[in-house]
């Protein structure tokens, strides 16, 4: 019992909050293609470990052409890549990766799984990876997504035999699905999960290969292909007016925040699997040998001759003409014994009655956020724009089970629209489940078994619309959404989120003290109910000082944010360490804080996070006090710096000339600026010149991959992809003399430790005698890396490149980093007077 609910839970949870807010309307073509997928009983499933890993192509191939239920397992949400939408990384980025995969499976028609992985940043090959994962949780996540999606085929997009050509976590995931496919139907393996789910065995198992692989498409030319089954992927679909292929590119541009924006091609394209585990498939069909029909399932064969009906008389101008067939197969589905395909069938078929009826039903609440124990309205829509005869009885609201009577007669066209007041209870908070517990570098903590691979946590909050259909009473779920009207956009609809009744934020993450003063630090107290009274502490370690110890705070609005400083000194020697707001109201301590991310393209994330700032003391010294910055694809230098007291201006590259950089101590620009800055070509000689008059210029790292970028330093100098993605790798000092490493501060071992992530990446690889390297890296086993740190005395001035990863050391507070980026800028500078 406890198994079969959970099914239902997962089905109905999962999959209606995957197509996001907005309701669906779909076409009459459309529609028929639901009932063609309503025909087909294949499952497949693609693996791999990222966001943009996957081949949409294929997977809208499977989906659109095939007609099966494809999935995306994604071992990963992309935490440890980098952001062109905006500041987020980690975590954050991850959040917003989930929803640009949400976005692309709305579009390709695929489902999107996870599991407890963490992308933790780069890794050479799968014994690093697994160094961070930890091999029996993913192995076992891998195992729980086979068992709950059931597919016939798994198709793997890296190969599992050759660890060291790809990224680490590419060869894990390949791995590890094979090791799945070989267990996942014995009961002694993860035998906790047969409590939610069942065994299962997959019948073939695939690697999407292709020239790629080979090194060379000559190699590939000649290799054997007898193993290998082709497809041609290109086919067109008259009912979306698209190529697959063109699906597939609109897929892959919803990777926006990596830039991934794609044009679509038309014509054939072949498309490779290698076959990896089960038999050859006859005449290139991946099902072959799976009874794809009705006919699979026990109970099966009237519904296939009633839908199979449906299909081939079909109207296009009427589909409301194929109702009393689909309400008779949908009782039948309802009686079937076979639970997956049951909750399956019921949910695609409920759809298309939905659809064939124009069936419009929406709940909705004018309001984004509410907290637990509030009261809310919910406005309800419902309207059946066909001739068959429908009665709406009643509508229940989810989580509460709360029935409201309706007995409303849906004649055609008539809209009917009422009010629901509700409370909402002891609702749970809709944050991203997987980031509710600290977790380690590279697995998240979730402890609760229903939850794991879930894209997002289920809103609960939903309405079911019990409507009678020709005497059958069929439930129709809508998630209960916000909805508002915009001036510019016109209707929008967002997600309802449950939020605690009041955050606490401060709104630097890390705060540098450079020296022993105190500062004052602002807490941000928003309010999620009206006339919120309270007090607020700062939870610190006593080797800091914090006044006054409590204070009061009282906000008459809900919504409403209110800022309270803290006196915070700092202890005189170089320490890192916390500070929790904690807000005490009705006899109760709130240490979160609620955020939002909102970037329009996916749905308005909001979230509720641990709420802790890290505190650091430096001893650090500095020279020059105006710093120039150029952005590139998105760092938080500029902050960074502010912080450590430099005073920053963001210069607009338009306006870049020799004599406008003059007043700059020193020029830095931001990460990949090369790369992401098109003008910065026509400027490169004024950041010369000025180097040349006596100015400093840091240049941070740029991607080698397709770079044309003619003379990034003032010497030749050439990118590579080299990196050292070990962030406690031995740092041997090549040049100890050397300016950098001992004006202002002298650099030490002990600058090197408590890195984060990555020691750098594309580091040079040939340089002009001019530039000088200062220090030698590398991962464990590699050749020792000098290219990390270069600099180049260029006229009066100095030239330095760095693929040194401060980008992410600076906002992690990492006091090493500080010390050794205020050196970079203070080069040159020695018979200034020193500021520290
Ligand atoms: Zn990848």
């Amino acid at each position: 019992m406890q198994k079969l609910s959970y099914l239902l839970l997962f089905l109905i949870l999962f999959s209606l909050n995957a197509k996001a807010q907005k309701p669906e309307k779909p076409t009459s073509a459309e529609i028929f293609e639901d009932i063609q997928k309503l025909n087909f009983l294949g499952t497949a499933l693609y693996i791999g470990a990222h966001p943009d890993d996957e081949n949409t192509a294929l997977i809208s191939y499977l989906a659109n052409q095939v007609k099966a239920r494809t999935g995306y397992l994604s071992l990963t949400r992309g935490d440890g890549g980098q952001n062109l939408v905006g500041p987020e990384i980690r975590e954050l980025l991850g959040v917003i990766r989930t929803q640009e995969l949400l976005s692309a499976r709305r579009i390709d028609g695929g489902e999107q799984r996870f599991t407890r992985a963490n992308d933790f940043g780069y890794s050479k090959n799968p014994e690093e990876t697994l160094e961070f994962w930890e091999k029996d949780k993913v192995l076992s996540d891998v195992v729980w997504a086979i068992r709950n999606f059931k597919p016939d085929i798994i198709i793997n997009r890296f190969d599992h035999r050759s660890p060291g050509t790809t990224h680490g976590h590419h060869t894990t995931s390949a791995m590890l699905s094979v090791q799945a496919f070989d267990l996942v139907n014995d009961p002694s393996k993860f035998p906790e999960q047969l409590k939610y789910t069942t065994t299962w065995q997959p019948k073939r198992e695939f690697f999407n290969t292709s020239w790629w692989f080979y090194g060379s498409q000559e190699k590939f030319d000649k290799a054997d292909k007898s193993n290998l089954v082709a497809l041609d992927d290109g086919v067109y679909y008259p009912a979306f007016g698209l190529s697959n292929t063109e699906i597939s590119a609109l897929s892959r541009s919803q990777h926006k925040s990596q830039g991934f924006g794609n044009t679509g091609s038309r014509g054939s394209q072949t498309e490779y699997l290698e076959l990896l585990r089960g038999d050859y498939p006859a005449n290139g069909n991946l099902f072959a040998g799976v009874d794809t029909s009705w006919n699979r399932v026990k109970g099966g064969r009237a519904i296939g001759e009633i839908l199979s009906q449906v299909e081939n008389s079909y109207d296009f101008t009427d589909p409301a003409a194929s109702l009393p067939a689909l309400v008779t197969a949908y009782s039948l589905i309802d009686q079937l014994k076979d639970e997956h395909w049951r909750e399956l069938k019921l949910k695609e078929i409920t759809g298309i009655i939905k659809a064939c009826a124009g069936l419009y039903l929406e709940a909705t609440t004018s309001q984004e956020l509410a907290t637990a124990n509030e009261n809310i309205d919910i406005s309800i829509e419902a309207i059946n724009r066909s001739n068959t005869n429908m009665q709406l009885k009643n509508v229940v609201i989810l989580p509460l089970e709360k029935s409201v009577e309706m007995g409303q007669n849906l004649l055609n066209n008539s809209d009917f629209r009422q009010k629901i007041s509700i409370n909402t209870g002891n609702a749970a908070l809709t944050t991203p489940y997987w980031l509710n517990k600290q977790g380690s570098v590279g697995m998240y903590n979730v402890e609760d078994q229903k939850l794991i691979g879930l894209p997002e946590t289920p809103h609960e909050f939903k309405a079911i619309f019990n409507i009678d259909i020709n005497g059958v009473t069929i439930p129709f779920k809508s998630d209960l959404v916000y909805k508002y009207n915009d001036q510019v956009k016109g209707e929008v609809f967002e997600p309802f989120d449950i939020v605690p009744p009041v955050s606490a934020a401060i709104d630097e993450p890390v705060i540098i003290f450079s020296d022993s003063e105190l500062k004052k630090i602002g807490v941000r107290v928003t309010a999620y109910k009206s006339d919120l009274k309270a007090s607020v502490t700062l939870k610190h370690d006593d080797n800091w000082q914090v006044s006054p110890s409590e204070q009061n705070v009282s906000i008459t609005s809900k919504g409403e944010s209110t800022m309270i400083y803290f006196d915070v000194t700092p202890p005189a020697h170089q320490d890192s360490n916390t500070l929790i707001p904690e807000v005490n109201l009705d006899g109760n301590v709130y240490s979160k804080k609620v955020i939002q991310i909102d970037y329009g393209y996916i749905p308005l994330q909001t979230l509720t996070l641990p709420s802790q700032s890290q505190i650091v003391k430096l001893n650090i010294k500095k020279a020059g006090d105006f710093i120039g910055y150029i952005a590139g694809a998105g760092d938080v230098i500029p902050e960074s710096l502010q912080q450590i007291g430099y005073q920053v201006a963001v210069i607009d590259p338009e306006k870049i000339t020799p004599e406008y950089l003059d007043q700059f101590d020193a020029v830095v620009m931001g990460i990949r600026a090369y790369n992401t800055v098109d003008i910065l070509k026509y400027k490169q000689q004024a950041l010369f010149d000025y180097v040349q008059n006596g100015g400093t210029m840091v240049v941070q790292y740029n991607t080698a991959r397709g770079f044309n970028f003619p003379n990034v330093g003032p010497y030749p100098l050439t990118l590579s992809s080299d990196r050292v993605t070990d962030e406690n790798a031995q740092v041997r000092i090549l040049d100890p003399s050397n300016e950098i490493l001992n004006y202002p501060n002298k650099i030490t071992d002990e600058d090197f430790k408590g890195w984060v992530q990555e020691r750098g990446l594309y580091f040079p690889t040939v340089w002009n005698d001019a530039y000088k390297p200062v220090i030698s890296i590398n991962d464990k086993g590699e050749n020792a890396l000098d290219g990390s740190l270069l600099m180049a005395q260029y006229g009066k001035g100095h030239y330095i490149y760095t693929g040194l990863s401060f980008f992410r050391e600076l906002p992690a507070g990492v006091p090493g980093a500080y010390r050794l980026f205020a050196n970079l800028l203070s080069v040159g500078k020695s018979n200034e007077k020193i500021k520290g």
